[in-house]
């Protein structure tokens, strides 16, 4: 007889009550040593190995465990540590490791980059000429004897020598990727040899990049990498996995690389099966990526049974793996842990444990268990139940979205005559100054915060805390003489997450944790159904600023882009429909902050950028409903309320059209560390409206000194009007602590009175 088997990709590192982030935080801070800390790590991979062979997966994968990140541990393996950690040979050290990762004394932090489009953050591979790659650490064999002794077999995971290479950077032009290849590829065929040694049969090898548009250079540097590989004998059979979308275009060249298996994700690219099975060798083994590894949705399985047949039509049921589209990691742990969910969303999901069952019974299914088909009619029924539940469908919610038309798209006069009527409404001097909204969330902030959310105080005294601070901020912006004031946002504990609680179709897990990066977790809302806004959101404590004061408070929103990206989404209608349904929401608060007298409004994008798919010719399509989602929301206003956008990062170049369309009447964005450089996509199309290029970089203590302001509003002047140009800091102040941000605040607005002086003496 031959069986489907049901297989892993890799499984979330944190534990269910997130014990590995426990344990480097306390380790980290000296609290404890390194052998508490690599216990605690070693009971998680048996805990979890263990978890997943009882979930019906055979062979789970192994390495997959990280003590901060994968990519950083194959830096590692390989040898690459760059000069300043002053790495003198023989295994890098957990201090060693440590100081890669988060810096050190005398040695900056490696950079950290979003991993393709997940919030999962890797660290940046740096590849420095003269760099001496060689085999530092066997962890790979290491982790797989580790559950070999628990008597459990499993299949390692290693992250491929293309993506790698693909994935890292040269520090220095006189460094080729393809000289790292020939350089490390030798050290994979002993990793890899040592691996079959010791028993492993199958290697999971991680090459996502083949899900990208690669360059001509890209695709030479997978053809030597498994050419290469190749000629080594004595190896284990390799798994190609990719995920995150589809072959496309390098489905031959995946092909040709003349692996055993691949694996593919039919989550985010379902048509590509037909493709591949239609060139896939008779001999190929075929994983099938069926279960959505980035979502908390529980998969419907009729659909999957479905693509899993078409498979099993042309490969033997015995050439094929079902498996999640990718990692587990993106998943939070376990849904049995939910204990507050309404029973109906609940029965609608799937967490990292559930999903392996859902694994299992896919593969069960297609060896034709028979007990399995009431499981199936089961969840046929929770899906067609979810389909149909009034909890997910507000009809007039629907209605409006097939209401919008393009008046609702537009403001109702183009720029130029916003701009005369905003300077009257609001009578700003030249180089108006301002902040991006929040304030230092202090101690006191969080601690009265929490004490309020357990009970500990009772609604009126957290709002008299609330204004208290609100107050404090607004006096200390009048006192240092800022033009356009924020309220502090100190009643917000996230700037997702104080909308979604406020929303319709939001619901809140207790621990639906997934990493972000090292220890840092996050636990995104989960948008379940059609979303609206019961009652105004922040229409109270931006009214009780502007109530303070004579100068304009900003009324401070998050946008829809945003809100969409840093949620988990529901998967039963198209992103862009959510997102049209949150910015219907938001633009209904712009109305009431109007109503209530607020005349300037920020409504923050900063996700816009990262929720770029990973194919270019996927963009337009995203660029076009993102940036209607944010006219949707902007839009309803006067001429005379200025509506502001804020952006955490300056990469426009290949954006900037976008941002033009969003047609915001001020844009601030982070400029401070690439010293301005960055505003050139703005000369470049002459960008017309309003820009604050984040004259300091917030998310460092230091205080900019007086001349470096000024230099870089200087700068900013060689390609910007001075009509054009507002002052204010790279992003929010949250992190900061009051004394920095007084002192800072006080050059800023110094520096802006001096330029003012300055231009004004010239006209
Ligand atoms: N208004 C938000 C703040 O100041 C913006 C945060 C962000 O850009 N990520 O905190
Ligand atoms: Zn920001």
């Amino acid at each position: 007889m031959s069986f489907a088997k049901a297989g892993n990709l890799g499984f979330p590192r944190m534990g269910g009550q997130r014990e590995l982030k426990f344990a480097l935080e306390s380790y980290w801070s000296g609290k404890s040593g390194e052998s508490s800390l690599l216990t605690i790590a070693q009971g998680l991979r048996a805990n979890h190995w263990r978890l997943q062979r009882d979930a019906g997966i055979e062979t789970p994968p192994s390495n997959d465990f990280s003590l901060y990140d994968h990519v950083l541990d194959m830096a590692a393996t390989l040898g690459a540590v760059p000069a300043r950690f002053m790495h003198t040979g023989g295994p890098v050290t957990h201090q060693t490791y440590f100081a890669m990762a988060r810096g050190a004394q005398n040695a900056k932090a490696m950079e950290m980059t979003k991993w393709f489009d997940t919030n999962y953050h890797y660290v940046v591979p740096e590849f420095e000429p003269g760099m001496r790659y060689q085999l530092l650490s066997t962890k790979a064999v290491a982790d797989y004897l580790e559950a070999k002794a628990l008597g459990i077999e499993t299949r390692p995971v290693l992250l491929g020598p293309a993506s790698f290479v693909l994935l890292g950077k040269p520090t220095d032009a006189s460094v080729a990727r393809g000289q790292v290849l020939q350089a490390i590829l030798p050290l994979y065929e002993e990793l890899l040899s040592r691996l079959q040694v010791v028993g492993a049969e199958w290697v999971q090898i991680d090459e996502p990049c083949l899900c990208l548009d690669l360059d001509h250079d890209a695709e030479e540097i997978f053809r030597e990498a498994y050419e290469a590989l190749y000629r080594g004998s004595g190896l284990p059979k390799l798994m190609l996995t990719t995920y995150f979308g589809e072959l496309g275009a390098n489905l031959d060249l995946a092909l040709s690389l003349g692996t055993a298996g691949v694996h593919i994700d039919l989550v985010r690219a379902p048509q590509q099966l037909t493709a591949l099975l239609a060139k896939a060798p008779r001999e190929l083994y075929l994983s099938l990526g069926l279960v959505d590894g980035r979502n908390v949705w529980r998969t419907d399985l009729g659909k999957a049974v479905a693509l899993l047949e078409s498979a099993t039509m042309v490969l033997g049921v015995d050439q094929i793996q079902v498996a999640p589209s990718c990692s587990l990691l993106h998943a939070p742990f376990d849904l049995d842990a939910e204990r507050k969910l309404d029973t109906s969303v609940r029965s609608w999901m799937a967490f990292a444990k559930q999903k392996l069952a859902e694994v299992a019974l896919l593969a069960h299914a297609i060896n034709g268990r028979v007990v399995i088909q009431n499981q199936l009619d089961e969840n046929a029924l929770l899906i067609a139940s979810r389909k149909s539940s009034p909890l997910i469908h507000e009809q007039e919610v629907e209605r409006r979205v097939r209401a919008i038309d393009g008046t609702m798209l537009r403001r109702r006069n183009p720029y130029p005559v916003r701009r005369e009527q905003q300077a009257r409404e609001l009578s700003l001097p030249l180089f108006p100054t301002t902040t991006i909204g929040s304030f230092p969330q202090t101690a006191e902030v969080r601690k009265t915060r929490a004490a309020f959310r357990n009970g500990k105080i009772d609604q009126q005294a957290y709002d008299t805390f609330v204004e208290k601070e609100t107050e404090r901020c607004i006096r200390f912006q009048e006192r240092i003489g800022i033009d356009v004031l924020v309220h502090g946002e100190f009643e917000r504990n996230d700037m997702v997450e104080y909308f979604g609680e406020q929303l319709h179709g939001f619901v809140f897990s207790e621990n639906g944790w997934v990493q972000s990066y090292g220890s840092r977790c996050v636990k995104p809302p989960i948008i379940y159904g059609d979303v609206s806004r019961p009652h105004p959101m922040t229409v109270r404590w931006s009214t009780y600023a502007q109530s303070l004061s004579k100068l304009p408070v900003k009324g401070m929103l998050t946008g829809p882009v945003t809100i969409l990206q840093w949620s988990f989404v529901r998967d039963d209608q198209p992103r862009s429909q959510t997102c049209q349904q949150i910015a219907l929401a938001i633009r209904d608060e712009v109305a009431d902050l109007e109503a209530a007298g607020i005349k300037v409004i920020q409504i923050d994008e900063p996700a816009i950028r990262e929720g770029l798919p990973l194919r270019r010719t996927d963009w337009p399509e995203y660029l076009n409903w993102s940036i209607q989602a944010f006219r949707l929301a902007s839009s309803g206003v006067r001429d005379n309320t200025q509506i502001h956008t804020h952006m955490c990062y300056s990469e426009f170049n290949d954006i900037i059209d976008s941002i033009v369309e969003m047609d915001a009447d001020v844009i601030s964005i982070e400029c401070s560390r690439s010293r301005m450089e960055l505003l050139d996509a703005f000369h470049r199309v002459r960008y017309p409206n309003g820009i604050g290029p984040g004259v300091y970089d917030i998310h460092s203590p230091r205080i900019p000194e007086d001349g470096e302001i000024k230099d870089l509003l200087n700068k900013a002047l060689e390609v910007l009007t001075p009509q054009q140009l507002w002052v204010n800091p790279d992003c929010g102040l949250k992190t900061r602590g009051w004394k920095e941000v007084e002192l800072a605040l006080t050059n800023m607005v110094e520096t802006a009175a001096g330029l003012r002086t300055a231009i004004e003496a010239q006209t």
